[in-house]
């Protein structure tokens, strides 16, 4: 599958689930010292091929014929200040409801911990401006995903599918503390508890299947 079409089907997945409305949203994907990226406009449920745009780290376009996503600079900050193979910025329903309210979205679920840590949530700033990218770029320090105030999620990965694995991740936590929030005032938990969560996710390989010859006991 060419880079531009790997994108255009992640694209497609995400709208599918929900967390891309309409045009709202991009996604793109790093192939060495160039970036497939949903092009500005783009219906992302219905995004083809030709949709995605190739450019370089500077954002000079050398394949497609469509002008790149609004928000090209988030993406090409991303990629220089992180070693993500792939970059998910979403509108997603509670995400962003979320990044209405909160100034960061704390560990209440430990799968949250396949992010970093807390997420935090970039401060709000014009679409695509610089200052935005910079706001996200800061939030994203040490984790896979962030919020942004008022705007959307971000989520990064070490491939695209990752990065789309961890948007899906990010909605779904903050679906969780929202419905949580409802009964009470959710638990958060503690850094010792946080500790043996990773503890036993290196000792169990979490998230991976395993044989049963395999497991260790
Ligand atoms: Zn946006």
């Amino acid at each position: 599958m060419s880079r531009r079409e790997h994108v255009a089907t992640a694209a497609r997945r995400l709208a599918t689930e929900g967390l891309l409305v309409g045009t709202a949203g991009n996604v793109s994907v790093r192939d060495g010292d160039r970036i497939a990226v949903t092009a500005t406009g783009v219906v992302l449920r219905d995004c083809t091929a030709e949709q995605v745009s190739v450019v370089t780290r500077t954002g000079e376009v050398v394949e497609g014929s469509l002008l790149p996503t609004s928000e090209l600079d988030l993406h090409l900050n991303v990629y220089d200040a992180t070693d993500a193979a792939a970059v998910v910025h979403t509108h997603a329903p509670y995400s962003t409801a979320v990044a209405c309210v909160l100034e960061e979205l704390p560990v209440i679920h430990y799968q949250h911990l396949l992010l970093g840590g807390t997420i935090r949530v970039a401060p709000y700033a014009t679409f695509g401006t610089p200052e935005l990218a910079a706001n996200v770029r800061d939030a994203l320090s040490d984790r896979q995903a962030a919020l942004m105030a008022n705007h959307g999620s971000v989520a990064i990965g070490g491939s695209l599918e990752k990065a789309v694995d961890h948007a899906l991740l990010l909605e779904w936590l903050a679906t969780l503390h929202h419905r949580a929030s409802a009964l009470g005032v959710p638990k958060t938990l503690t850094d010792d508890e946080q500790a043996g969560v990773i503890t036993q996710a290196l000792r169990r390989n979490y998230g991976n299947t395993a044989s049963i010859n395999q497991e260790k006991p």
